[in-house]
């Protein structure tokens, strides 16, 4: 009955993940994708007044005009070069419709590793060939690594900062050698900057400044907590987002009237103090854990990826788990399984008492 092409997807990693959880009580809970704070109150009014005025029925499949030149003006000002804008159903809508609309099959798509997991089951259910960038260990993706990947098959680099699962920022330089690569490849770049508010130690360069034929791919679920709302956009090349478009005039339609009209509101909402208090967590767990563990400071995100001091994750993350701690082993986001993933989207308390099980776990694992 299943299609073939499900066979490309798997979600096995994770679900052996939640499978270990499932009979915890309680856990101390480091693995979550989204920010702790609830969507600013200002945005709820506006969502719940957009809908008592009926403006609850389709929108404009590109989105309606009030966003995409809101987002048009947020990109102007970080200089990112785009002809046109697709507003999505989130930035995971905004992957689909990328890699249908660009990847023929046999593509190849250099992909970083670590990555979030949507990359690499994606680009293979529409036939198109990850080739991983490995990393590690300073979760650096640089010119150098991925020109030593480039084949006549690369069509696509796709680029992730600030990063899921490390943190990792890049900077303008890095960006701007990789630009230069992508431009004498003809290669185009998908840039995912899903995180560019929390960046930590200053702005974080949007790598649609240095390429013209970059597709920018960014929402609205983390910067204002409203991961369900599903609000995302791309921008780039008027030719691929007219082709993103029509794709999704036939599957996605538009993207949630409602929430479309409080992300315009959302764009003004100040996010500062969150950001700041997000900065704090981090400095917290990276100081918490720095003694124990081999840890690369994440500069933005809100996760970091340190090593398994016993070297195997998977394994660790286990006695995590016996523990009540609930984190994410590597392989689920890499061919390694080396490192382990913490979320730090979680209140101060949480991220104490995470810090005390995995000192004491490091310290048992390292006796053995
Ligand atoms: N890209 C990255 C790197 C992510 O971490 C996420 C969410 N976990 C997404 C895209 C998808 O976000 P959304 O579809 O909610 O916009």
């Amino acid at each position: 009955m299943i299609a073939e092409r499900m066979k490309m997807i798997d979600a096995s990693g994770i679900r052996k993940v939640f499978d270990l959880a499932k009979n915890m009580k309680d856990p101390v809970n480091l693995s979550i994708g989204q920010p702790d704070f609830d969507i600013p109150e200002v945005l709820k009014e506006e969502a719940i007044a957009a809908i008592r005025d009926g403006f609850n029925r389709y929108t404009v499949t590109q989105g309606i005009d009030e966003l995409r030149a809101g987002i048009g003006g947020a990109l102007k000002e970080k200089k990112v070069q785009f002809e046109d804008t697709l507003v999505t159903s989130g930035v995971s809508g905004g992957l689909l419709l990328a890699f249908m609309t660009v990847i023929n099959p046999g593509d190849e798509v250099i992909v970083p590793d670590p990555y979030f997991v949507m990359y690499k089951h994606l680009v293979n259910l529409v036939g198109g060939v990850p080739v991983f960038c490995d990393t590690y260990p300073d979760f650096r993706m640089d010119a150098g690594k991925i020109a030593a990947l480039i084949t006549p098959k690369t069509k696509i680099i796709l680029v992730n900062s600030p990063s899921n699962p490390t943190g990792a920022v890049s900077d303008e330089r890095t960006m701007r050698e990789i630009a230069a690569l992508a431009r004498e490849k003809g290669l185009l770049v998908i840039s995912d900057e899903i995180y560019d508010s929390f960046s930590y130690d200053g702005p974080c360069p949007s790598f649609g400044a240095f390429y013209d034929r970059t597709l920018t791919l960014n929402g609205f679920s983390k910067s204002l907590s409203m991961t369900g709302w599903r609000i995302g956009y791309a921008a780039g090349p008027k030719e691929i987002i007219k082709e993103m478009t029509k794709l999704q005039q036939y599957t996605f339609v538009c993207a949630p009237s409602f929430a479309q009209l409080a992300a315009v509101k959302g764009l003004d909402v100040p996010m500062e103090g969150y950001i700041a208090e997000y900065r704090g967590k981090r400095d917290l767990i990276y100081e918490g854990l720095k003694n124990e563990f081999r840890i690369v400071k994440p500069e933005g995100a809100f996760y970091m990826f340190p090593e398994a001091p016993n070297g195997a994750a998977s394994e660790f993350v286990r006695m995590a788990i016996e523990r009540n701690l609930l984190i994410i082993p590597g392989n689920v986001f890499s061919q390694r399984d080396t490192h382990f993933r913490i979320s730090y989207a979680a209140s101060s308390d949480t991220i104490k008492k995470g810090i005390d099980i995995l000192n004491e776990l490091a310290r048992t694992v390292k006796q053995k």
